[in-house]
């Protein structure tokens, strides 16, 4: 008896959605139909979102109707409330319950404010109240300006690029006796790319007059000032931070304290053969779009060999590539960390990856670049680009399975 094509449900309209779609379509051609399920039609490319208020570059939006209609899915504008494994079934947020026969959860993590009384780079909402603080600048009603990193689970390159940029704000006004701190947990700036990477940027953060003080924690603006762990505290007039994500937390899946899908390195859910995870709502600690959509690829890879796809599924291994932006002129650099302190590295005018996007992504990126042009308004700045260690899997320890839902109870520790 010959099997027709295999149903694959992806939640999700971001990166790690996206990317599994048109990997899955490219690798596994007619042997899949493909569904996504999402709550917007829309597409916010964010990272873009930190050049906004200094006109250097837009949010973009894609149509998601014209991406699923691209190849060949269905769409379906929903929200994900629940998961059945058991029954294969998923419920939406009006209560709609629908089958599947693999699904990839690709939903992000949810965005909260991580210190209190700063101005939060969520996204495209933001852009108004950083120009607020530009405009402030400018008529110098403010002096102090702290980017404050914060602690937890965040992608923190965006504030380098918001405090260079305003720097060269700054400069190019030629305003004076402004103060610029950047404050991070990080020992040194950009740790997570290695040592080339750390002292390119610490260069540039010299250069544009930035104090970096490392190895702090903020943890509220108030009255004129950012508190710090370890103190002491610092005079500022503004902060600006970045949000912390939680994990989805969706019932009937498991995941760690913080709401985040542990899976292992082919994206497969914990405790399930038939539920797949990519990008921010897992466990993977490093919240990145072109980490995302590795880990897609990961998965796309996994699904593609089992329905008789001739791939030989790779595993998970994160190869970190940033493209900063600094304000000024193009420079790249590469920063190779395959484990240990001492990570091989080089400076390049040359682009590290292609097409240079700010999301590297091996299928999304082409895709945006063919059909929309995404290239030509790739932005100036600072390439790095890093293979990072696998991260060491946190223990988990199976305690149970809810019978109800099929799903593994699982203890994370570490
Ligand atoms: C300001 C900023 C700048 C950034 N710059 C860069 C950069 O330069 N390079 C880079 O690689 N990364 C960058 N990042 C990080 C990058 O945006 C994220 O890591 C990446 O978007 C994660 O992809 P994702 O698909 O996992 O999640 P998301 O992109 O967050 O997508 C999640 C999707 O799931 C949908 N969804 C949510 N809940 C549900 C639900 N219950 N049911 C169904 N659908 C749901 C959402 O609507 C959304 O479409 C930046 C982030 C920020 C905030």
């Amino acid at each position: 008896m010959t099997r027709g094509p295999t149903k694959i449900t992806i939640v999700g309209g971001g990166v790690a959605a996206l990317e599994t779609l048109i990997a899955l379509r490219r690798l596994a051609e007619e042997r899949v139909t493909l569904e996504l399920i999402t709550p917007q039609a829309q597409w916010s490319y964010r990272p873009l979102a930190v050049a906004e208020p200094f006109g250097l570059g837009e949010v973009k939006t894609y149509d998601l109707v014209q991406i699923a209609r691209d190849h060949g899915a269905a769409l379906h504008l929903a929200g994900l409330q629940s998961v059945n494994p058991a029954a294969r079934t998923l419920t939406t947020w009006d209560g709609r319950e629908l089958s599947y026969e693999v699904l990839v959860v690709a939903v992000g993590g949810q965005p909260v404010v991580a210190v209190p009384g700063s101005v939060t780079v969520k996204g495209p909402g933001y852009t108004s109240r950083f120009r607020t603080v530009l405009r402030d600048l400018d008529e110098r009603r403010i002096r102090r300006v702290a980017f404050a990193v914060p602690a937890g689970a965040s992608w923190p390159l965006p504030l380098y690029e918001l405090a260079l940029m305003t720097a060269a704000h700054i400069a190019a006004r030629g305003l004076r006796k402004l103060e610029l701190s950047l404050i991070t947990p990080e020992q040194e700036p950009l740790q997570i790319f290695g040592r080339a990477a750390a002292s390119a940027v610490r260069e540039l953060l010299d250069e544009r007059d930035i104090h970096f003080r490392g190895g702090r924690y903020a943890s509220e603006a108030r009255n004129g000032e950012l508190v710090l762990v370890p103190g002491p505290n610092i005079s500022a007039d503004r902060v600006v931070s970045l949000p912390r994500l939680h994990g989805p937390s969706i019932p009937g899946l498991p995941h760690d304290p913080e709401g985040f899908i542990p899976t292992d390195l082919h994206g497969l859910v914990e405790g399930h053969a038939d539920v797949y995870a990519a990008g921010d709502a897992t466990t993977s600690p490093i919240k990145q779009g072109g980490v995302a959509a590795q880990q897609a690829d990961a998965v796309a890879e996994a699904i593609a060999a089992r329905v008789g796809a001739p791939v030989d599924p790779r595993p998970f291994r994160p190869v970190l590539r940033g493209l900063l932006l600094t304000g000024g002129s193009a420079q790249f650099m590469r920063a190779e960390v395959s484990g240990g302190e001492d990570h091989p590295s080089a400076a390049s005018t040359q682009a590290l990856w292609w097409p240079p996007s700010k999301i590297a992504a091996q299928w999304l990126a082409p895709y945006l670049a063919q059909r929309h042009d995404e290239l030509e308004r790739a932005p100036a700045g600072l390439a790095v680009e890093a293979e990072v260690p696998v991260p060491a899997p946190r223990r988990r320890t199976m305690i149970g399975r809810d019978a109800n839902s099929d799903t593994a109870l699982v203890r994370v520790e570490g």
